[in-house]
């Protein structure tokens, strides 16, 4: 018994695998191509994405943003949950990556409910701002360039409705966050954002420590 969140050891790891992450075929296959990529610790683990699909059933979720797509996986978890007429918008600027995840999208029969715009997801983000989209979105999940973390936020609060949920990626960052020596520009940024989510009284918090870290953010 503990009263502290559990360091887990391979053992319990695969355990916990095992005995609750039903990927299927499909999602299995895409996190194995993703694997052979050159970038594949960008990737979320398959308990996240697991976790992430049930906060959008939870939500009830209609309408999300994903800032930072890279090869489709977390996007696949969230577009499989959403409901027909559901609709993600995915933000990134690399055709090459999210190339990767399409096939795998059209193949699940999600495709339709994913709106891809590769551009800087700042662009994108005031666009749907100035295209009247304020309050309009119920979840936003935030795993790009960690320097722009706080700036997305303040985009992502203005169009989430009350009550939505926001998810940023990395917020323990490998454990650097933790480290007053590590003064790496992302890890800065990172720490930066935890510090300010914790102080910002618009929000209700939680860091839940799966991956690497997920901060959920409920809009008041
Ligand atoms: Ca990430």
């Amino acid at each position: 018994m503990t009263n502290r969140t559990l360091t887990l050891d391979d053992r319990l790891y695969h355990y916990l695998i095992a005995h609750s992450v039903r990927e299927t075929p499909l999602m299995e296959e895409l996190r194995k191509v993703t694997q052979r990529q050159e970038m594949a610790r960008m990737q979320i683990a398959p308990e996240q994405g697991q976790f992430m699909a049930l906060l959008v059933e939870l939500m009830g979720a209609r309408r999300i943003i994903e800032v930072g797509t890279f090869t489709g996986y977390s996007a696949l978890c969230m577009a499989q949950v959403l409901p027909e007429d559901g609709e993600l918008i995915c933000c990134d600027i690399s055709e090459e990556w999210t190339d990767i995840g399409r096939p795998f999208w059209q193949q699940a029969g999600v495709a339709e409910r994913i709106d891809l715009r590769i551009a800087p997801a700042l662009d994108t983000l005031d666009a749907l701002v100035d295209a009247g989209e304020v309050e309009a979105f119920d979840m936003a999940f935030i795993d790009a360039d960690k320097t722009n973390y706080s700036n997305y936020y303040e985009r992502c609060l203005m169009l989430l409705r009350p009550g939505g949920l926001l998810m940023f990626d990395n917020t323990l960052w490998s454990g650097a966050v933790a480290d007053p020596d590590d003064q790496e520009e992302d890890t800065v940024a990172l720490r930066t954002l935890n510090d300010r989510l914790y102080r910002d009284e618009r929000v209700a918090i939680s860091l839940v420590p799966i991956g690497d870290g997920l901060t959920l953010v409920r809009k008041r």
